[in-house]
């Protein structure tokens, strides 16, 4: 703040899956730091053990390696703020330290009220979740009271103290000024019973002693955003600036959940998306450009991204369109990257020896996920069982009496042929068309049927019978054949 550089942070609880919106939290701190020429940082909030995951930090690492979001300062690169985990900044004392400092100014207070006292409160819902609202009982406590309770080794908490009476604004760059009435804000735990703090307390303990300028999280945070604003008034520190994203929601205009089977960038990958374009579309989760353009890579969204631009409305996830967007980056991808990829996917389908380069070149253009290519390929491997109304073609005027005297014929010249090369093939068939004095496709059409047994295919006929090769092309236009003359 003093420094006017500005400073972000992405701050993940590590318990789980790098959910879309977690994604797109990081990205947004990511984008607003250096679209300002900022220090992006990262801070693993660790405080709530019951929550943690094993192996969910290194998720966080990886994720955030891979999509590119490189963090400027982090537990792995001190820039002087740390620690930054927040297990291991309680360890210092810090937390305590600032808890007790509230306590000396009337805005805190011990409290030892035990579970059984606690479950006779009167609770109340907030945002569809029951919380009892504390009633400030050990508020009255005496000093002395106080001193036995700790010297007797009682446990305790340390809540924040809000006066019933009176209203609390704070700021938020979408949003405007948000005041609530105080009498509506519980006193929130700041140090829980186990020593560690509250993610409410520390957010803010750590925001300002990392001097963070810009704080982005998702909307479900802005209720608590007063209580927090206490905190910094408070201390009388200066608070960040406040971002507050839109709610990001299903196809049903639920929020976007587990169940919905793409909610993580790991199940986004798992169904064959490109982190490129998984990264492209999160960013326009709550966020458009202003001349609506769709496709960014990350150092365009860099140049481009003005957080004033991120609307309140909720946002869509929407699959189908995250599909295009994903065939558009394989489409523009270098041929030889996107064979790297696709290799995979190929041979989990194609176990024979055949042009696996050639099939990529093929599907490229085709697919919007990798989990597409199978569909595309799989009659590489083995000719489908088919359906001979396929060999019936209105526009290419071919029926199934056609068919099977365009098969005939063709099979003794396709036996002679030595070239199997998809220009040879295309030559020698181009040349048979013009001399019998019918359209490519009356031609064309029955050739690609047997081949392929497939309505649609990656390629035209001579380039799938460049990749079977000669025995196998014979072997199937001999079995579209066979299956044509039970029916003619
Ligand atoms: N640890 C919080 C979370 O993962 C961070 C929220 C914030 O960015 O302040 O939801």
């Amino acid at each position: 703040m003093s420094t006017g550089k500005v400073r972000t942070r992405y701050a993940p609880s590590p318990t789980g899956k790098m959910h879309v919106g977690n994604l797109r939290s990081a990205l947004y701190e990511f984008l607003i730091a250096k679209h300002a020429g900022g220090d992006f940082m990262l801070r693993i909030e660790d405080t709530d053990q019951e929550r943690f995951v094993e192996g969910a930090v290194d998720i966080i690492y990886r994720t955030m390696e891979k999509t590119g979001l490189i963090h400027d300062e982090g537990p792995d690169k001190d820039g002087g703020v740390g620690p930054y985990v927040q297990s291991e900044r309680m360890k210092t004392g810090i937390y305590m330290k600032y808890a007790k400092e509230l306590v000396e100014k009337g805005e805190a207070y011990y409290c030892f009220c035990d579970k059984e006292r606690l479950a006779t409160l009167k609770s109340e819902v907030v945002e569809g979740k029951e919380i009892s609202v504390y009633d400030k009982h050990c508020l009255s406590l005496s000093k002395e009271e106080i001193e036995a309770n700790l010297a007797a080794g009682k446990p305790f908490v340390i809540r924040q103290n809000i006066p019933n009476e009176g209203t609390t604004t704070f700021h938020d760059e979408l949003y405007g000024d948000i005041t609530v009435e105080n009498a509506e804000l519980d006193d929130m735990i700041l140090i829980k019973s186990d020593g560690y703090p509250t993610y409410n307390f520390a957010n803010v303990v750590d925001d300002h002693t990392m001097n963070i300028t810009h704080v982005v999280r998702g909307n479900e945070y802005l209720s608590s955003s007063p209580k927090y604003q206490r905190l910094y008034d408070a201390f009388g520190w200066e608070s960040p600036t406040y971002i507050h994203l839109p709610l990001i929601t299903d196809e049903n205009h639920k929020k976007l959940s587990k169940r919905s089977g793409h909610s993580s960038f790991e199940d986004l990958i798992e169904q064959g998306f490109l982190t490129e374009a998984i990264v492209n579309y999160i960013a326009l989760l709550g966020w458009s450009s202003d001349d609506n353009r769709e496709i960014f890579t990350l150092d365009e969204l860099i140049k481009d991204f003005d957080y004033r631009r991120i609307s309140k409305s909720p946002a869509v996830f929407d699959i189908v369109k995250l599909r295009w967007m994903n065939g558009e980056y394989m489409k523009a991808m270098d041929a030889d990257k996107f064979y790297e990829m696709a290799e995979p996917y190929l041979k989990e389908v194609i176990t024979k020896d055949m042009d696996l380069k050639k099939i990529a070149g093929m599907v490229k253009s085709r697919i919007e996920t990798f989990l597409d290519i199978k569909d595309h390929v799989d009659f590489f491997e083995a000719l489908p069982e088919y359906d001979t109304e396929m060999y019936v073609h209105k526009k290419m005027k071919t029926t199934k009496e056609s068919s099977l005297a365009v098969l005939e014929d063709i099979l003794p010249i396709l036996e002679a042929q030595e070239d199997y090369s998809n220009d040879a093939l295309y030559a020698m068939l181009s040349n048979y068309v013009a001399e019998k004095e019918v359209k490519n496709g009356y031609v064309m059409w029955p050739i690609r049927t047997a081949v392929s047994g497939k309505q649609t295919t990656p390629g035209g006929a001579t380039e799938l019978m460049e990749i079977l090769g000669k025995e196998e092309t014979l072997a199937r236009i001999k079995a579209g054949i066979e299956l044509l003359k039970k029916e003619v």
